[in-house]
């Protein structure tokens, strides 16, 4: 595996893990899970990943009442109920869904929660989906996607010009909106009625299960406040792909995820 592609970092990771008692597994989705692609809809697990998954979850099980209790979740910028679609959570797993505003503990019932809007939000969320709408039809391959709490307008495809001149329109239109959450993520600018973060949805679950080492891997500037909430010397932030970052650990791209997973079960199982 190739942690910044240091033999000494990769020892580090395994030395903290073993010596946890509760550790928490936590992985973005979009970037780290599954490769980026074009469509939302379209994404999914790297095979080997998915594979790597299911133990995890498995060991959730297995170990769930034990001294040394292995945890895993998902975290995504993704409503859950998209982030059921796509993921396939196993049944073990928490769910942390819209940047942090929708939080689902394992069940196995795969029904998610549906997060409710007050009467003010679902106003304010019809006029921001106005006005990206309207940004959407003035800029030709440019891709809108529909969230629970929130609506995106996507640029990935579009030649750097008209991406930029997208994003530029949609930043102004929402800055002119009060109580409106604009986040910057890689070619997407998303606009939530409800304020959350991953370091708030990091913070839920690691008060869930009492963790004293969390292992968080994600790839996109969103990531950047899960990895702010992780505790640097004792738990493990993983940063995936290139970009400037806070994590202590880099792997290069999603195909190193299983190297890093299968880490986990060596050492956790
Ligand atoms: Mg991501």
């Amino acid at each position: 595996m190739k942690l910044s592609g240091d033999v000494v970092l990769e020892k580090e990771v395994s030395q903290r893990l073993k010596d946890a008692r509760r550790v928490l597994v936590a992985l973005d989705f979009d970037g780290t899970i599954a490769p980026l692609v074009a469509r939302p809809e379209d994404a999914r697990a790297l095979p080997a990943t998915a594979a790597l998954l299911t133990q995890l979850d498995d060991l959730a099980r297995d170990s769930a009442g034990t001294e040394r209790p292995t945890f895993v979740a998902l975290v995504s910028g993704r409503d859950i109920a998209s982030l059921h679609r796509v993921a396939e959570p196993g049944e073990n797993s928490f769910l942390v869904g819209s940047h942090g505003a929708e939080l689902q503990v394992p069940a196995k019932v795969t029904t998610p929660d549906t997060a409710v809007l007050t009467e003010a939000q679902r106003e304010l969320l019809s006029t921001v989906t106005a006005q990206l709408e309207a940004i959407h039809a003035l800029h030709p391959g440019s891709h809108l996607e529909y969230k629970t709490l929130s609506t995106v307008l996507h640029t990935r495809g579009m030649e750097a010009a008209g991406a930029e001149a997208a994003a530029t329109a949609a930043e102004e239109a929402l800055s002119a909106l009060d109580g409106v959450s604009v986040k910057h993520g890689k070619e997407i600018v998303e606009a939530a009625v409800a304020h959350s973060s991953k370091g708030e949805g990091l913070l839920w679950l690691r008060e869930q299960t009492d963790a004293d080492c969390v292992l968080f891997a994600g790839d996109d500037v969103t990531d950047e406040h899960g990895f702010a909430a992780l505790e640097t010397g004792r738990d493990v932030s993983v940063k995936v792909g290139s970009g400037e970052t806070i994590a202590e650990f880099r792997i290069s791209s999603p195909d190193s995820l299983p190297e890093l997973l299968q880490l986990v079960l060596d050492v956790r199982s």
